[in-house]
């Protein structure tokens, strides 16, 4: 009898030592799932067969276990699709905490500011040395609504990184979460190009109204002089008819000089950029010039170096005249009577060369740069009154650029210039190239 109790004892204890194990088994796989959802890793289904709370513990753990690694993929997946946006973003976005420490920039910002993986937990104005940024990061976080903080920074680029002596930033800074805010996001937005181009608008607007009145002050103080006394008096009437004459061709000029400008600008203008036989097209803009420099005594040459009519180049006739006709014009206007206008061609690869020189009175060197620029003039009262309007190099720089050539220029003050026109050959015979409507 005492066996069979000692052997009841010990089935009973190892009964219990089985259970208690598995117990434990399953413990240790609950602890293990648990931690490993935790770090957000993969987690699988406990398979162990216990019953009592642990048995019901592992019931709930296998039903809530794929339901929580679904949400936490989902999660992963948002932030990879929010990371490829945001660097996809042209625009610099970082995101900092509340204590100014850096959490997130983008590819972007990472190439703005020259930041690296390195950067993130850094503070930002150690990053970012710039008193408006940081004003910016400190008032986004101050003024906790959206769209805290808008404002615009110079910022001076670094060499490396891009080109140029410092870019406009737009900056616009919105808070994160909380109150106050546990952070913010800051998005700068390269605005140069826009407020370059609203510059030249201003400055265009601005010089373009000074050049229309000019012309029709004059014109109103002619006329009434003439309604006031003059208009019988023959000795200046006619005189006074004639200024009044000159100064309407000018506007004429200024306002046909603003309107191709204002259509080469919209794109409006079209071209048939086809092959052009460049020779003739050249001889017939010189025929134009020819009146004019003889009445000036000049000596107007044409020098078709190597070319010939077969030489073809991609452009369109119009475009060529008024390159070459603005050139010419301007080469006979700023030469003094008895001097020399050349026109001289040569071929270079795929490209023709046509230069014109002249033996007038040049362009000093530092103003060389600018004469491309609408309504700049080396000597204002000179163009004026030699009928020039101070717009017919932007208009040149942009025939030549729409048929992909180049224009480039060398002159000495007193000695003379020469403008250096590269135009894209066209070796196709004309026959085989059907011309296109190019805008
Ligand atoms: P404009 O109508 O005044 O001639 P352009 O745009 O054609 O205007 O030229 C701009 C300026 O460049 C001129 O005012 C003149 O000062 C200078 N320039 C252009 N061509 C010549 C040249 N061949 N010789 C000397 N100066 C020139």
């Amino acid at each position: 009898m005492r066996y069979v109790l000692i052997a009841l004892v010990l089935a009973v204890l190892g009964a219990a030592v089985l259970v208690a194990g598995r117990w434990l088994r399953a413990i240790r796989e609950l602890s293990r799932g648990l931690s490993a959802l935790g770090s957000g890793g993969r987690t699988r289904q406990i398979l162990i067969d216990v019953w009592g709370p642990v048995g019901r513990l592992i019931g709930v753990f296998n039903e809530a276990a794929p339901a929580i690694q679904g949400r936490i993929d989902r999660l992963e997946e948002d932030r990879q699709q929010l990371r490829v946006v945001l660097g996809a973003m042209a625009e610099a976005v970082i995101a900092v905490d509340a204590r100014r420490r850096l959490l997130f920039a983008n590819t972007s910002a990472d190439a703005l500011f020259g930041l690296d993986a390195t950067s993130v937990s850094r503070l930002v104005p150690e990053l970012i040395r710039s008193p408006q940024v940081q004003s910016a990061v400190d008032e986004t976080l101050r003024l906790h609504h959206p769209d805290a903080y808008q404002g615009e920074v110079a910022f001076p680029l670094r060499e490396a990184v891009l080109r140029g002596p410092s870019r406009i930033l737009s900056m616009r800074g919105t808070p994160l979460p909380g109150n106050p805010p546990s952070g913010a996001v800051l998005v700068f937005h390269d605005v140069t190009d826009l407020r370059r181009l609203e510059r030249m608008r201003q400055d265009f607007v601005a010089n373009a109204s000074h050049e229309l009145k000019t012309p029709l002050a004059s014109i109103k103080a002619y006329t009434e002089t003439l309604i006031d006394w003059a208009l019988h008096d023959e000795t200046v009437n006619r005189r006074f008819l004639e200024r009044i004459d000159e100064q309407v061709e000018r506007l004429n000029q200024l306002i046909l000089d603003m309107l191709s400008l204002a259509r080469l600008d919209s794109s409006q203008e079209l071209f048939e950029h086809g092959p052009l036989s460049l020779i003739p097209a050249l001889e017939s803009c010189l025929e134009g010039h020819r009146g004019r420099a003889e009445a000036k005594d000049l000596s107007l040459t044409f020098d078709a170096g190597s070319l010939d009519g077969e030489t073809l180049v991609l452009a369109d006739e119009e475009a060529i005249w008024q390159i070459f006709d603005n050139l010419i014009d301007n080469a006979i206007k700023y030469t003094p009577l008895g001097g020399k206008v050349r026109v001289a061609c040569s071929l270079a690869a795929d490209m023709v060369s046509v230069d014109v020189a002249d033996t007038g009175i040049g362009i000093p060197r530092d103003e060389l740069p600018r004469i491309f620029e609408r309504f700049y003039r080396v000597d204002k009262a000179r163009s004026r009154e030699l009928g020039g309007t101070g717009l017919g190099l932007s208009i040149v720089k942009h025939l030549i650029s729409s048929i992909g050539g180049q224009i480039s220029v060398t002159s000495r003050p007193g000695s003379g210039s020469r403008f250096t026109v590269k135009i894209p050959r066209c070796l196709v015979p004309a026959s085989q190239s059907p011309s296109e409507k190019v805008r």
